[in-house]
């Protein structure tokens, strides 16, 4: 049983949001920023957030030039390019809000490994910068087949080079760290460990329980709720067209003579792989089993981890010997398109969910509209 002071203190919020990744936390801030008496919680089932915001590889980019043709593809061009500009206004959100310096933000560039079954879209290439110029000031794509040796990769296999100037990279714990330090600052209650089983709308308010070792379980109360639980929100509604998708990603311990630094994608967003200082983070492969990879557990694929290291050793480091330090899994969120659901649920209860491979990016806009919405 909570004590009298328990219940008095901790258990009745303004608002309340679930789930403390990029877009949780967003969200509670951007509501502290426009509604600063407002008490807000964050509850969280991990020790630290335990999804996609703290496992990702740090890429700050709007989408290669495969990647877009297929989101005209699906989405057509109105929608694509809506979908690049919320990513771009992401970005600057969380630059402005976080500073360059506290995510570790650096424009080494974006470039896209062209293979022969790729090389048509380089006649797209001023079509769509064409179609992104609203967007950005200069062209944001060009080719470049120069830097195929340059940095060391294999020609055999990779036919062309896409260098994209406005693509950047972070350090995704020092941005979630920030965050937290953020968010902590403007008095959110952060409540880790904290597994929300249920959400319920009364009509007044919003009932929330947390599941509890001690208790079994503890009820709260919020005037509204933001569930920003991404590939885990089925738990609370089941009719969403949202799936979970595992990602899996490598890191080298560092390399002597690292020939490249950006942010990389290959077939079609599939793969990609950065520098770290002198280290590669290399993730990706999980069009090679879309059924074991359509999951929220945190295991290791052993068919993906193979194909990671020959397409590191053929492809991308094919001269430089290597050692690998160590692989670890997070958990995306998918849809038949790559639009995320952000929308009103119930009277009180609200959704800012199914961020794709690109929450980095969207992330910190997602959270502001929700805030927007709620308030
Ligand atoms: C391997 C990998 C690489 C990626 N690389 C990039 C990249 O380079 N650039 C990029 O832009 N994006 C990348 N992404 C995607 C990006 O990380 C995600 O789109 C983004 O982090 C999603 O944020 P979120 O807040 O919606 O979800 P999450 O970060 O998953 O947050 C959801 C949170 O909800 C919590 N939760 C779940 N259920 C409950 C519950 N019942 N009660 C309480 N809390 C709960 C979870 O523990 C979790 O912390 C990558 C993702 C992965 C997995």
């Amino acid at each position: 049983m909570l004590s009298f002071w328990e219940k008095q203190t901790f258990t009745a919020y303004d608002y309340a949001v679930v789930g403390s990744g990029i877009v949780g936390l967003s969200t509670a801030i951007s509501i502290k920023e426009k509604q600063p008496d407002a008490s807000v919680v964050v509850f969280e089932s991990g020790l630290l957030p335990t999804g996609a915001s703290t496992k990702n590889a740090g890429f700050a980019c709007f989408g290669s030039l495969t990647e877009l043709l297929e989101d005209i593809k699906i989405l057509g061009k109105e929608k694509a390019l809506e979908l690049v500009m919320e990513r771009y206004l992401g970005l600057v959100k969380l630059r402005e809000r976080l500073g360059d310096q506290n995510l570790d933000y650096h424009n080494h560039g974006g470039y896209e490994l062209i293979r022969e079954q790729e090389l048509y879209c380089i006649e797209e290439i001023e079509t769509i910068n064409d179609l992104l110029k609203d967007v950005f000031d200069k062209k944001p794509f060009e080719e470049n087949k120069s830097l195929i040796s340059e940095f060391g990769f294999n020609e055999q296999v990779v036919k062309s080079m896409i260098y994209s100037r406005y693509e950047g990279q972070i350090d995704t714990g020092k941005m979630m760290k920030s965050l937290i330090n953020v968010a902590q600052r403007m008095e959110i209650r952060i409540l880790s460990g904290a597994s929300v089983s249920k959400i319920e709308d009364n009509g007044s308010d919003v009932d929330i329980v947390v599941a509890d070792q001690t208790y079994g379980h503890v009820n709260f109360k919020a005037g509204s709720v933001a569930i920003c639980t991404n590939a885990f929100t089925k738990k609370f509604i089941n009719d969403l067209d949202l799936n979970p998708g595992r990602g899996i990603v490598l890191v080298t311990k560092p390399i002597e003579n690292l020939k490249f630094k950006g942010v990389f994608h290959c077939e079609k967003g599939y793969y990609y792989f950065r520098n770290y200082g002198n280290r590669v983070i290399f993730g990706g492969g999980r069009n090679l089993d879309y059924k074991a990879e359509t999951t929220t557990s945190f295991s290791l694929n052993e068919q993906i981890k193979t194909e990671l290291l020959r397409q590191l050793d053929e492809i991308i480091l094919p001269d430089t010997p290597y050692e690998v330090d160590y692989f670890w899994a997070g958990i995306m969120a998918f849809g038949q398109n790559k639009q995320p659901i952000l929308k009103q649920h119930s009277d009180h209860i609200y959704l800012g969910v199914r961020l794709g491979g690109m929450g980095v990016a969207i992330g910190s806009r997602m959270g502001e509209k929700l805030a927007e919405m709620m308030i």
